[in-house]
């Protein structure tokens, strides 16, 4: 634990709180979260996993009160709280945000409003996080577009007062005694910079956030910003040593089995140390960005873990993320330096084909044998003949079998995003 720099202390005022919540529950209660039926498990004596919709909860009870890990979407706090109160009347006395994103520290105003007074504990850089979003409304809106039960555009928190701030930050690791019982709340990069992760001794269970998921790590999102890949595969580590028995992830179902979990996380830690070691001898190497990430390769007993899918995020986006820890944003290719405009140069590759047929024709040619070259003329296609009908259908055509042949959900929605834009704009275009 450490002193509240200046303006968290008065976030952290009940005054504070109780002007917070009002515009919180203004910006949010007109329902996002999902109407169906809220899973709840007992994981362990007196230890639950709730599901309100797309992210978990972890609860611990105690004797004086409960400890509640991550509080969901804005629109999970209804069902949340009723599901809180179906296991426990007791008050709820601490709340640790295992992270600062949406699905996971906006739900608590249900709480506040019905009265609930608990500590909300985060790590320090989790006030950095939400001033961030203070600064990007808009681009966080575009991002999280459709985050599937999240928020639209126009709700994403952009004032001081959107926000349900910490009343206690820590640094690398808190100890916590309620109702008897010693809890630890430890700190380390992952998802985002800004994580915690709880520990119940006593009880051999982890609330890991997103820190397991049940998935291949998000630790390589294109439109997001820095991840941490090494640090992740530390924290994995971490965990294996403390021998927990259950495992509360961020996402997904509970894992339980001491050898179970160890074996996922120690696969995690082999995992992410591979890209990150493989991305270093290539940098260190002097090679091309894009040559690092066309030779990456993920070994069959990794790749086939059946907790690690790649169906989010991606090795290569993994990749990508560690290029950009430790180097520029250049590429490598001298005319990426200072380039020409993408339409500029999609233009003159039409007139040396002979025109936007030759591109659209060997496209489609290529949709079948090599799709990611396809992608490519369908795109300098469409940027060279923008209104050219053909040239909108091919990019929509190559495109559409791309994203269907795509695992990661997280490709798989920036194409059809982008699609759904170009289908939207065309619509538009039509005589009436
Ligand atoms: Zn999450």
């Amino acid at each position: 634990m450490q002193p509240l720099p200046e303006h968290t202390k008065a976030a952290g005022s009940a005054a504070f709180i109780g002007f917070a919540l009002d515009q919180v529950v203004h910006l949010f209660s007109r329902g996002h979260g999902p109407g169906g039926e809220v899973e709840i498990i007992e994981v362990a004596p007196r230890t639950h996993y709730i599901r309100p919709g797309i992210v978990n909860i972890g609860v611990f009870e105690t004797d004086e009160g409960l400890l509640m890990v991550d509080a969901g979407l804005p629109g999970d706090g209804p069902a949340l709280l009723r599901a809180v109160r179906s296991i426990s009347d007791k008050p709820l006395h601490t709340v640790v945000y295992t992270h600062g994103h949406l699905d996971h520290a906006f739900g608590l105003w249900s709480f506040l409003e019905a009265g609930e007074t608990p500590t909300i504990i985060a790590h320090e850089n989790l006030l950095r996080h939400f001033e961030r979003y203070m600064k990007t409304p808009g681009l966080n809106a575009v991002i999280n577009k459709q985050l599937p039960g999240g928020t639209e555009g126009k709700m994403w928190p952009a004032q001081r007062t959107d926000f349900l701030w910490p009343t206690v930050t820590f640094t690398d690791k808190i100890d916590l005694e309620i109702g008897g019982e010693h809890f630890e709340v430890h700190h380390g990069k992952g998802e985002t910079d800004d994580c915690a992760w709880v520990w119940a001794p006593e009880r051999r269970v982890i609330a890991a956030g997103d820190l397991v998921t049940g998935y291949l790590p998000n630790a390589g999102n294109p439109r997001k910003v820095q991840r941490y890949a090494e640090e992740w595969a530390d924290v994995a580590e971490t965990m294996a040593r403390l021998r927990p028995e259950v495992i509360l992830p961020g996402h997904g179902v509970p894992v339980r089995g001491e050898k179970a979990i160890r074996d996922e996380l120690s696969t995690i830690t082999a995992y992410l140390r591979h890209i990150v070691d493989h991305t270093l001898a290539g940098l260190n190497a002097g090679m091309l960005h894009d040559d690092i990430v066309d030779t990456l390769r993920i070994p069959d007993e990794l790749a086939a873990h059946p907790r690690l899918p790649a169906i989010y995020d991606k090795p290569e986006f993994i990749c990508r993320n560690v290029i950009r820890r430790y180097s520029g944003w250049w590429d490598g290719y001298l005319a990426d330096l200072l380039p020409a405009p993408r339409r500029e140069q999609a233009a003159e590759y039409a007139t040396l084909a002979g025109g936007v047929n030759t591109l659209i024709e060997r496209a489609n040619q290529l949709a079948d044998t090599n799709i990611r070259l396809a992608c490519h003329l369908a795109e300098t296609a469409f940027l060279a003949g923008p209104d050219d009908p053909a040239a909108r259908q091919c990019y929509l055509d190559v495109f559409t079998r791309r994203a269907e042949l795509e695992p990661a959900l997280m490709a798989k929605t920036i194409f059809s995003e982008v699609l759904q834009r170009v289908q939207e704009r065309a619509a538009d275009s039509e005589p009436k």
